[in-house]
């Protein structure tokens, strides 16, 4: 069926916004072959977000690490920072297609609110941002970056106010204002067809990872990971690799304070299947099946389930998901930045750490390709607080 993986996936929403949802699924199923939206596209990733991605050989993390040759998928060099930019420009490109004047978007820590609110702006749309209360306050530049571009933030006071009833908000009003709104999800998550229009979008990260390792090694790699929050930038990852029985694809969940504590956003390692935010997918939460409070140093894996598609490629074995720790990210986050003189988010740490835990136990003719979904300037302060020092925004 349509939208699922396994038994993931559907469209589990009220049926005011069934109309939406179809009329978001026709309207991509034309124009995704649509040469001059392709076109148009390809120009606003290369001329606008820097695409192509470097594909980075880390010698230095290589040798001290002393097995696998590691190299570094550089979405962190992409304007805005992140992967995010991908998919903002995708979807902002198709809502003006279909004619709608205004853009909708929740964001956690803000992140996906800025790429969504400069989309806004270079296409010259409205934006309004849905963030809870709880992430205003402590994201107070990214509310000011989002304004600066010209979006209104809206404050989400239900639940405990933050990402996941931003979500839930952002859905709502999207269904009081279709006919000329367009909602920008941020990740590969929610319903049918958004976790497909996402990934597509994403996909052009696995897609130059091909072409990339193939000139540079000649095959392709025998490892491909990315950190997992909703999914996104690993779905990214993994696309064109799903057929290549030969590469081995590891997704890295926020583990927190540890597995094994009620402080962590590790969905496949502590989660069940559930249904949440239009799909079917595995989920945080407590016994009753109430959606579960999750905990992450890094407030871009804070979310309590995973998309669809992965908790399908996890079912199939297919794909393997890890839980890493805020210990081991932050640990990462300073040995990359020594190593390599590149400070990762610290999102895109989760990954790096796995790597260090699994490198050195491999040959030296094994190739992993790590991608990198963001920078990390805008954890710096927050990392020097968990270390103990005083660094003041
Ligand atoms: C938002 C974000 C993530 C998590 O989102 P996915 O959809 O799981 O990719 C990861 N890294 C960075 C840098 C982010 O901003």
């Amino acid at each position: 069926m349509n939208g699922r993986f396994g038994i993931h996936g559907g469209q589990y929403v009220p049926e005011s916004l069934m109309g939406a949802l179809k009329e978001l699924e026709e309207a991509y199923n034309f124009y995704k072959n649509d040469p001059t939206f392709n076109a148009e596209l390809t120009a606003l990733f290369n001329d606008y977000a820097g695409r192509p991605s470097r594909l980075y050989f880390a010698k230095k993390l290589t040798r001290e690490l002393g097995g696998a040759k590691i190299y570094l998928k550089r979405e962190d060099m992409n304007h805005t920072g992140a992967h995010k930019i991908n998919n903002v420009l995708g979807q902002a490109l198709l809502a003006k297609k279909m004619g709608k004047t205004h853009l909708i978007a929740e964001t956690g820590a803000g992140q996906h609110g800025v790429a969504s609110a400069t989309a806004a702006a270079l296409m010259d749309m409205e934006c309004t941002v849905y963030m809870g209360q709880e992430d205003i306050e402590r994201q107070a530049l990214n509310v000011y970056k989002m304004e600066l571009l010209g979006a209104k933030v809206v404050p989400v006071t239900s639940g405990t106010g933050t990402l996941k009833d931003a979500v839930s908000e952002a859905m709502c009003a999207w269904g009081r204002c279709v006919k000329d709104t367009h909602y920008c999800l941020g990740s590969s998550v929610g319903p049918h067809p958004f976790p497909m229009i996402v990934r597509d979008l994403q996909a052009v990260i696995s897609k130059e990872i091909k072409a990339q390792i193939l000139t540079a090694e000649g095959r392709l790699p025998d490892v491909v990971m990315a950190c997992v929050g909703g999914g996104s930038n690993a779905i990214g990852t993994f696309y064109h690799f799903i057929d290549e029985p030969g590469v081995q694809l590891i997704g890295c969940e926020a583990a927190g304070r540890g597995v094994d504590t009620l402080e962590t956003a590790a969905t496949i390692s502590t989660g069940g299947v559930g249904i949440f935010h239009g799909m079917k997918s595995y989920f945080c939460q407590n016994e009753d099946g109430q959606i579960a409070p999750v905990y992450s140093i890094s407030a871009g894996l804070d979310y309590p389930g995973i998309g669809p598609e992965h908790a399908g490629l996890y079912d199939s074995g297919r794909a393997q998901y890890v839980p890493v720790t805020d210990d081991e990210a932050v640990e990462a986050f300073e040995y990359l930045s020594r190593m390599e003189g590149i400070i990762p988010a610290i999102e895109s740490s989760h990954a790096v750490a796995h790597a260090m835990k699994i490198a050195p136990a491999m040959d030296k003719d094994k190739i992993i390709v790590i991608t990198l979904s963001g920078r990390g300037d805008k954890d710096c302060a927050a990392i020097a607080r968990y270390k103990g020092g005083k660094l003041y925004e």
